[in-house]
């Protein structure tokens, strides 16, 4: 069947989803993101993941000549480690996680995975290492276990199942009536934004890529499903090479690094603790998040109260 052949890839599985009517207008945005002269070298060999380790060499970029959006951009992702990028909306944080995926070759600069330029090697292999969860993730009209199990076609039960607790989302799955063989999407039970990622979340899971890229979801989610994501973020990315494009900073305490980005440049970087002593862009953004957050929760308590 045409299911178990389409190839792991993002543009694949997006492509697919629109066909089946589910994508959303992000999701429809993002594959008209995708420009068509990013191609192949001939003979390009397969990306060759050893280590993972992730490097971005002075990397510029513009969608439209007369407007930089990343202007000199470096850092590296050790193996196994965790690196956030943030900053404030705009700063090209997404545009990053982009350029990872080839979506778009880079203007200047270069980057490499385990010292491979990524412009010398097939886009299909490069998409195949890099396990992607997106900011609003769409499913396919079918069983929850289907959609888990896309991650890998051949995973048993069992290690569907699995995966799922590891995700954080067994427990939600099995309450429903027809547990795993729950029909969602379009014509079946509409899962909610934080259900969705924690589903994709358990697909990333059973495929066990050796990158990882997570670009977190911007909308609010309550502070009990923000701590499973958060417990289910921490599953997929043990010793993996994880790249976080994060809005919420408190998926960030834990970051090896955090890169802050600001009109496309690299102003601060460091550890959380360090960053909030150094008292600059990024400590003000904990501060007004935090007084967001504690808002919101007093909100929610007197809502709880009336
Ligand atoms: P947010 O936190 O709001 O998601 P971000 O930091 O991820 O923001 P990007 O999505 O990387 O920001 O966008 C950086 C800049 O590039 C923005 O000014 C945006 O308008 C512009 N931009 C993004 N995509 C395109 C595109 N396809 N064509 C032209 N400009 C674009």
């Amino acid at each position: 069947m045409t299911q178990l052949s389409m190839p792991l890839n993002f543009i694949g599985t997006l492509y697919r989803e629109i066909s089946q009517g589910l994508a959303d207008m992000e999701a429809m945005f993002k594959v008209l993101d995708v420009p068509a002269e990013v191609v192949d070298r001939p003979g390009a060999p397969a990306l060759d993941v050893k280590a993972g380790v992730i490097r971005f060499e002075d990397v510029h970029f513009s969608y439209d000549p007369d407007r930089a959006i990343l202007r000199g951009i470096s850092f590296e992702v050790p193996a196994g480690r965790t690196i956030a990028i943030v900053g404030p909306s705009g700063a090209g944080k997404s545009t990053i996680s982009r350029l990872l995926f080839r979506f778009y070759d880079v203007g200047a600069g270069r980057i490499t995975i385990d010292g491979q330029d990524i412009r010398d090697v097939t886009q299909a292999s490069l998409r195949q290492r890099i396990g992607m969860v997106p900011q609003d993730t769409v499913l396919f009209n079918d069983t929850i276990a289907y959609n888990i199990r896309y991650g890998r076609p051949s995973a048993s039960e069992a290690e569907v199942r699995e995966a799922a607790r590891m995700a954080q989302i067994s427990d939600f799955i099995e309450r429903l009536p027809k547990g795993f063989d729950t029909e969602v999407g379009e014509r079946g039970l509409k899962l909610s934004g934080g259900e969705k990622q924690r589903v994709a979340i358990a697909r990333t899971i059973l495929k066990a890529p050796p990158i990882l890229m997570l670009d977190e979801a911007t909308s609010a989610l309550d502070t009990h499903t923000e701590r499973e994501i958060q417990t289910a973020l921490d599953q997929v990315s043990l010793n993996r090479t994880t790249l976080v494009i994060a809005h919420r900073l408190s998926t960030v305490v834990n970051a090896d690094e955090i890169i802050v980005l600001e009109h496309g440049v690299i102003v601060e970087r460091g550890r959380h603790q360090d960053l909030l002593d150094h008292g600059g862009l990024y400590a003000s953004m904990w501060e007004r998040q935090r007084a967001v957050d504690e808002a919101r929760e007093r909100l929610r308590v007197t809502e709880e109260q009336d």
